[in-house]
């Protein structure tokens, strides 16, 4: 599993250069050549028809990625499309990339090593609002039996730089007891920290990069910092065992 940074692939500016998204408008070929940079540097460019991506709607669905789903939105060019309105991909199946896309959102991915299972969740101000983090942990638990969970939370936009409305503020709140009310700053992070907490994955099994997103934008996309940019990624794949 991982997270990408913006740097080493072929996009043009304002993608410049690792855009993996093929919703904001870059070139589809640049697309298709980035995702084929990301797999191959993980060792796993032999499963990239298998490559399975959602349209992400800021929404609270959670897909569980089967064989028969696999491969949607692998490439940008050909094939079936992304998973429609869905913000959170788990699986099972070995062979599998996960990925979904990033600039400023909270990327979340879980991993389970016994019994094996992988999610990646994408996690804006709505999707954290809503817990689909926690939410997610808790449709791994349901499905596998003892499973123990570890969350990966990757580069997103800190509260150093996401000023928002006191009343979305005050909500998160009313939501999470670690975000204070009376501010114009919103912690994201915190509130997903929160969100993993009370779903059973403890602050020992969390693991925050704590880096911002619109802070370093030589290293990574920022919605809020840059307007039209492009996405990084955050992925995840069960490697298959002989
Ligand atoms: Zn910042």
């Amino acid at each position: 599993m991982g997270f990408t940074e913006r740097t080493g692939g072929v996009s043009a500016s304002p993608y410049a250069t690792l855009n993996l998204a093929a919703h904001v408008d870059d070139d589809p070929i640049a697309v298709r050549e980035n995702r084929r940079r990301v797999l191959s540097a993980i060792g796993a460019e032999a499963f990239a028809g298998s490559l399975t991506t959602a349209e992400q709607v800021h929404g609270t669905t959670i897909a569980r990625v089967t064989l028969d789903d696999a491969g949607r939105g692998a490439d940008p060019l050909d094939g079936s499309g992304p998973i429609p309105g869905t913000d959170a991909l788990w699986t099972t199946e070995p062979g599998v990339p996960l990925m979904l896309f990033f600039a400023d959102c909270v990327p979340v991915v879980l991993v389970s090593e016994s019994p094996r299972a992988i999610a990646v969740v994408h996690a804006g101000w709505r999707g954290a609002l809503a817990g689909i983090v926690g939410d997610t942990v808790r449709a791994l638990d349901a499905a596998l039996d003892g499973a123990t969970i570890t969350a990966y939370i990757g580069p997103h936009i800190g509260e150093c730089c996401y000023e928002v409305d006191p009343l979305l503020v005050s909500q998160f709140a009313n939501m999470f007891v670690t975000i204070p009310r009376a501010s114009d700053r919103l912690d994201l992070a915190a509130a997903v920290a929160e969100d993993l907490d009370r779903a059973g994955v403890s602050r020992e099994r969390q693991w925050h990069l704590g880096i911002c997103t619109a802070h370093n934008t030589d290293r990574f996309y920022s919605y809020r910092a840059e307007g039209r940019t492009g996405r990084h990624c955050a992925f995840a794949l069960l490697e298959p065992r002989s």
